[in-house]
């Protein structure tokens, strides 16, 4: 017997369940509107299932397994420190179930309604959701797309068994011996990092002339220098070519200065940027615009060409990070509702979890003399910090970017221990248009690595007080 497709109608509907979309659904119910969320995979989407939580988790176990294996430094020896890696990715695994565990109850708690399937656009107020079995149509008043992104697939090196992409990279069962990473971006860089702490031998390939080029020299060199402390090989301008797959590895061929090389590993985690998922939505039923790159284009209030159509997250133009997503997740809510709420990206922070930590927000020195401004860059060192010397985590800087003539806060880079932590102060200082002055003046606990940015304001005030 065939049912009927009988559409419901719905008021807001969301598609996708990340970072992006979860936070918009809660906040449109919050504002009032009957949501309804679809997603065709587990709540939380990239960011909490195989994204920023996991590598996060997976990071910090790598972290405590070398920390464990002493500190000659405090005098600590140790002996015989083993790993059950079985144990750690089952740790990881209860990390991500509680953090999704805690999505659907937030969004039961705001009574916004989940749906499972995928979604496929009909016109501009009509999609269809389809699960395994079955297809069911909906109607909206408006509509959130915030279907994320996807690991780009290099044509030669096609993913399998052994040719991983981060998700693959995440869940390996076994520490490998040795592996190959392409791409020296933040998630090659944090996952590389990850394995060479547990052990594995690692080679990172980057086609460019340095790994994580969107930060400072300084700061890249920084983490190069503890990846080679690591034994991680970072080869540089080296241009992956293809790979050869064996029972238990693979070869991977290359080229770097004019030479055909290879290398023998375990896997090859491919970390070579990611695509928008817009390609198979049924978008182009409804008329919406969209870049060559396939992002869609949205105005400040994430509103795309049709308007009741909204668009937020990696499938935007702008950096394809969680917290971009989730910002503008509620400025679309919040326009539906017919808030004057808008995009402003002057303060949105960017961290590689790597070692030392390096974080970033607003201007840098550069950017700042770009776009015109007379700046004064004042830095402040880890090591003249009590805090930093207690915790052993001596190596790095933060850099203060203020404008010349009031000490305007433009913008900060923070190579060191906690600079995910500590990059949102810098943060606050630009989106509340605080001075030099203003973060010097405020009091900050003793001893602390927060210091290091009153310090740096210090710096900027030309009265430093714990360095010369
Ligand atoms: C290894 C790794 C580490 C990362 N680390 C960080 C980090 O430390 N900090 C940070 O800020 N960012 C990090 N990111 C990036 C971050 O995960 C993304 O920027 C973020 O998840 C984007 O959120 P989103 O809501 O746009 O989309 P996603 O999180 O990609 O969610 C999209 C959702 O839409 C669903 N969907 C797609 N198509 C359909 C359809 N047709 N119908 C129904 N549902 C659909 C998907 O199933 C998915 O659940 C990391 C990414 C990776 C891969």
């Amino acid at each position: 017997m065939v049912v009927g497709d009988f559409p419901i109608e719905l008021d807001t509907l969301v598609v996708g369940a990340g970072p992006g979309g979860y936070v918009a659904a809660i906040r449109a119910a919050q504002e009032g509107q009957n949501v309804t969320i679809v997603d065709k995979g587990n709540l939380g989407g990239v960011c909490l299932n195989v994204g920023c939580i996991p590598s996060k988790a997976l990071i910090q176990a790598g972290h405590r397994y070398e920390h464990a294996q002493g500190a000659d430094d405090m005098g600590i020896q140790t002996e015989n420190v083993s790993i059950d890696f079985s144990k750690t990715q089952e740790w990881k695994g209860q990390v991500v179930n509680k953090l999704t565990g805690g999505v659907e109850s937030l969004l039961k708690g705001n009574k916004v309604d989940i749906v499972k399937g995928e979604v496929y656009f009909v016109d501009k107020n009509t999609v269809k959701v389809m699960d395994d079995k079955n297809s069911q149509t909906y109607t909206f008043n408006n509509c959130i797309i915030g279907t994320g992104s996807r690991p780009i697939e290099l044509p030669n090196f096609k993913y399998s068994d052994r040719v991983i992409n981060s998700t693959g990279a995440l869940n390996l069962s076994e520490i490998p011996e040795k592996m190959v990473v392409i791409g020296g971006g933040y998630i090659g860089t944090e996952l590389g990092t990850a394995y060479a702490n547990f052990g594995t031998e690692v080679t990172i390939l980057e086609g460019q002339e340095d790994i994580l080029l969107g930060f400072e020299k300084q700061m890249r060199q920084l983490v190069k220098k503890k990846l080679k402390k690591k034994g991680v090989n970072v080869v540089t301008n080296a241009m992956a070519q293809g790979v050869e797959e064996k029972e238990d590895g693979v070869t991977v061929t290359y080229e770097a200065k004019g030479e055909s090389q290879t290398i023998d590993a375990d896997y090859v985690l491919v970390t070579v940027g990611r695509k928008p998922n817009t390609d198979e939505l049924g978008l182009e039923q409804v008329g919406i615009e969209m870049s060559d790159k396939g992002l869609i284009q949205i105005d400040k209030q994430c509103r795309t060409n049709i308007d009741n159509i909204y668009a937020i997250g990696d499938i935007v133009d702008g950096p394809p990070l969680a917290h971009k997503a989730s910002y503008e997740g509620k400025i679309a809510a919040e326009a539906i509702s017919g808030h004057a709420s808008e995009i402003d990206y002057l303060g949105i922070p960017a961290v590689v979890f790597s070692e030392p930590e390096l974080a970033t927000v607003g201007h840098t020195e550069e950017s700042a003399k770009e776009a015109g401004f007379e700046v004064k860059a004042a830095k402040f060192p880890f090591a003249a910090n009590g805090r930093a010397l207690s915790l052993n985590e001596t190596e790095g800087f933060l850099k203060l970017v203020t404008r010349k003539e009031d000490g305007v806060v433009l913008g900060g880079q923070i190579a060191g221990a906690n600079a995910s932590d500590m990059i949102a102060e810098v943060g606050l200082a630009i989106e509340s248009g605080m001075t030099a002055e203003d973060l010097a003046l405020t009091i900050h606990a003793h001893p602390s690595l927060g210091e290091i940015t009153m310090e740096a304001a210090e710096v900027a005030l030309g009265k430093p007080i714990h360095t010369v």
